[in-house]
Formats: structure tokens, C-alpha cells, sequence
């Protein structure tokens, strides 16, 4: 049954993944409208992983989705990395708000979102962090204000990664200051709406995929709220599981690292890459890589037994950081020169997205929680210790 469906979806891929796109980072950051709408054979391969439903392959079809189970899903998941394919969906709007609506969201609200994220059409971001709340996020003040037919908000969010290309945000709102994460609501906010406002932060790079966003007495209608007011602490929990989730999946994918040592340092007479010590380091990397990507496996497994364990969702998301950042590095080494490009003639794709890679790679370890964070809840959880005491005590 499941090598019929791997006859299949090898097929299909091979008839309609544009070879162009093979080995390409697919979202060197989220919502990047240029990568997104520059590059032709990028709409062909989302339009047509749209049509087929394997853009959320897991959702209903009502949705949008494929429908399929979750063996199907990582038969196609291996398929796609075997020949270098990604899910061009894989944006925020489906990584993080698609599954959390699935769970949280009215009937309406499903209707209304899942099918744009599922033909990634609609672009979503996400409006947690403010210039106090990052790590402690349950300090943050953007403050929405029941108005009776309408809920008020007037605040400040920051890091907002596309909030420029978005659509639409989700965002926590402060509605009850007498409680610190019982007094927060989660709100769907039409970044057309009027007093939203978005400025670009622009990194040393020159890139700038993320924003300040300020949000100046934005009126958003009643049936935007997800859940329950007061109850949205416990959603956005749930979302950022979502998060840590897909940040940890697929670490080590891209362009593969032996070929290229192999093709770029030269080989020894014996055929094995020449310099020794890099050699042994790609070998510990390649072994560490996958320890972890069967470790994900293994959980996947136990997760569709019904025993899914969330506790280990910091402890993945720190392990796929690390996988990705020493990635990275290895790649960044076997270029030497060639890999400290950015834009222009003199280097090739693959180093130039080797470059763009490696300092993108340094903010795994920060955005969706840091990895001091991940520590803490790791310890937390996992291991029985008590929280840090509260500064000063
Ligand atoms: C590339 C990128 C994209 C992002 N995109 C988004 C987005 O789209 N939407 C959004 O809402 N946010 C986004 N963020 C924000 C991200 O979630 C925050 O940066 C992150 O939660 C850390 O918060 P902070 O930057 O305020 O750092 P802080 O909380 O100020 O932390 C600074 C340092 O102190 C450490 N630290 C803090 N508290 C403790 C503690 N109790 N114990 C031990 N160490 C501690 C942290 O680990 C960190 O090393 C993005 C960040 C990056 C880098």
C-alpha cells in the first residue's frame, strides 16, 4: 500500500517539480515576497502542489488539503528531499496558524483561512513579540479594549517576520490587566485594516524580512477572536508547540554536504575527502543528523500511536537549531572564499545561498524561542526542577 503511494508521489514529483528550484532554500525567510513572486517556476511548483492538495498535505480536503495519513505524508516528505522538492506553503500561515485553527478555530473562521494558506496565496505573520515581552512573553501590553461591536487594539509588536507582505496577523492582545497570562486574547488582524502600520527593519545585510509593527486604534470585528477572551495564552502555547515543531523538523536538508567536500576540497587516492580532520567532522555531523532525524521519526511514530510526547518538543527544537547551525558552518568551511558572497556575479547559487544561509542560520537558536529558554523548559518539565527565582530574590 505505502510503496504504491511512494510509486506515486515519485512520479508525480518527477513530472512536476521544476528541476530549477532543486537543492534551493525555500524560504530563506518567511514571507519573502521577492523569492516568492520573482521566480516563475516558484509560482508553477506552488500552483501545482496546491491543485494536487500536498501543500498541507495532512488537512481536509475541504480545506484545501490533501487528506493524506501520516505514512503517506512522510513517504512524500522523503521523496520531495530525495530530489531536492520542499512544500512551498511552508510559511508561517501553514507551519503555525493552520494547525492551531484546526484546533481552536469556529467553523467560519476554517472556512474563511485554512484554503488561501493551504494554495499559499494568503501570507500570515505573527504578532507575539513586543519591545518588552520576547522570552517573557506574557508581559506583553498591546492593549484591546472591548468596544461592544467591535474590540479596539493600541500597541506595539516587534520582530515581525513579513508583517510588510502579510495578509493578515495573528496576534496576542492584552484584555484583562489583572492577570498576567490569564488576561490575554488571541486575535486574527487584517493587516489592511486602518492604523496598522509596518516598518521594515533592515539588517547589515540590507535585507529586511522583518518589522516593527504598530498597531494605532485598529478596530477588528468580534468574530476575529480564536477561543475564548482571557484564554488565549493557552492557544498561543499550543502555537508555539506548532512552531518548535516545524522549526525542528527537517534540520540537514539542502545541498548535500559530501558531494560537494567531495567535488570542492578534492579526495585522497583512496576516493575519501582529503583533509582529515574536515573529514571526520562531516562524518560527526552526518551521524549526529541523523540520530536526529530518526529520533524525529521515532516520535513521529509515537505520536500517531497516540503517545505523543510534547515534552520533548524544546528539547528537538535545540537539537535541530544545533543540527542546522553546524550544517551551516561545514558548508560555509567547504566553501572557503566562494562562500562569503552575497549578491552578484563571481559566485555560483549554491554559494551564494550558502552565505545567505549561514547567517540565517545563527537566529535558529533565537526566534521560536531561545535556546536558554528551551533549556528552562526542558528543566522544567522533563527533569522535575523549579522555575528561576524572580530577579532580585
Ligand atoms: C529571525 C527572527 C525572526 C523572528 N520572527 C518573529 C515573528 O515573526 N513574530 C514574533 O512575534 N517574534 C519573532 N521573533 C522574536 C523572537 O521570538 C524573540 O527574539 C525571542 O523570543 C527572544 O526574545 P527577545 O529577542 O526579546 O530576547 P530576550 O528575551 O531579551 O532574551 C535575551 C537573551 O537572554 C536570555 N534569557 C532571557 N530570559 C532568560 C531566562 N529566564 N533564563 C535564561 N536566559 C534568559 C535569552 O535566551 C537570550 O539569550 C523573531 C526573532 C528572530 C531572531
Amino acid at each position: 500500500m505505502s510503496e504504491a503511494f511512494r510509486a506515486e508521489a515519485r512520479a508525480w514529483l518527477e513530472a512536476n517539480f521544476p528541476p530549477s528550484l532543486a537543492f534551493k532554500n525555500p524560504v530563506p525567510y518567511q514571507n519573502d515576497a521577492p523569492y516568492a513572486e520573482g521566480d516563475p517556476d516558484w509560482i508553477v511548483w506552488r500552483d501545482r502542489m496546491a491543485e494536487k492538495g500536498w501543500g498541507a498535505p495532512g488537512w481536509p480536503k475541504m480545506y484545501g488539503g490533501g487528506e493524506l495519513d501520516h505514512e503517506q505524508t512522510k513517504i512524500l516528505t522523503q521523496e520531495m528531499r530525495r530530489i531536492g522538492a520542499f512544500n512551498p506553503m511552508k510559511m508561517t500561515g501553514y507551519t503555525m496558524l493552520g494547525p492551531t485553527l484546526l484546533e481552536f478555530g469556529t467553523e467560519e473562521q476554517k472556512a474563511q483561512h485554512l484554503p488561501g494558506v493551504a494554495k499559499g496565496v494568503t501570507r500570515w505573520c505573527q504578532g507575539f513579540s513586543e519591545p518588552g515581552a520576547g522570552s517573557d512573553l506574557a508581559s506583553l501590553q498591546t492593549k484591546c479594549v472591548d468596544m461592544g461591536d467591535h474590540y479596539l487594539v493600541e500597541g506595539q509588536k516587534i520582530w515581525t517576520s513579513g508583517a510588510n507582505h502579510a495578509d493578515w496577523c495573528f496576534a496576542l492582545v492584552r484584555t484583562d490587566t489583572s492577570s498576567k497570562q490569564g488576561g490575554i486574547s488571541f486575535l486574527l488582524i487584517d493587516m489592511k485594516s486602518e492604523g496598522v502600520e509596518t516598518r521594515p527593519i533592515t539588517l547589515i545585510s540590507g535585507s529586511t524580512h522583518f518589522c516593527e509593527m504598530f498597531l494605532n486604534a485598529v478596530k477588528v470585528p468580534k468574530e476575529n477572536l480564536v477561543g475564548e477572551i482571557n484564554k488565549g495564552w493557552g492557544i498561543a502555547k499550543r502555537l508555539l508547540q506548532f512552531e518548535r515543531d516545524s522549526l525542528s523538523e527537517g534540520r540537514g536538508e539542502g545541498v548535500p554536504l559530501l558531494p560537494l567536500a567531495q567535488e570542492r576540497v578534492g579526495t585522497d587516492a583512496e576516493g575519501r575527502i582529503a583533509d582529515s580532520d574536515l573529514r571526520t567532522r562531516l562524518v560527526a555531523h552526518a551521524m549526529r543528523a541523523q540520530a536526529y532525524n530518526l529520533t524525529m521519526g521515532r516520535i513521529a511514530a509515537e505520536g500517531k500511536a497516540g503517545q505523543r510526547n510534547d515534552a520533548l518538543v524544546p528539547v528537538l527544537k535545540n537539537l535541530g537549531s544545533d543540527v542546522a547551525q553546524v550544517r551551516a558552518d561545514l558548508i560555509m568551511e567547504i566553501l572557503g572564499e566562494q562562500g562569503l558572497g552575497w549578491s552578484g556575479e563571481g559566485y555560483s547559487d549554491v554559494e551564494l545561498d550558502a552565505s545567505h544561509q549561514w547567517l540565517h542560520a545563527r537566529a535558529f537558536s533565537i526566534y521560536g524561542g531561545s535556546f536558554e529558554i528551551q533549556n528552562n523548559i526542558a528543566a522544567k518539565v522533563l527533569l522535575g526542577l523549579p522555575s528561576a527565582p524572580a530577579p532580585g530574590r
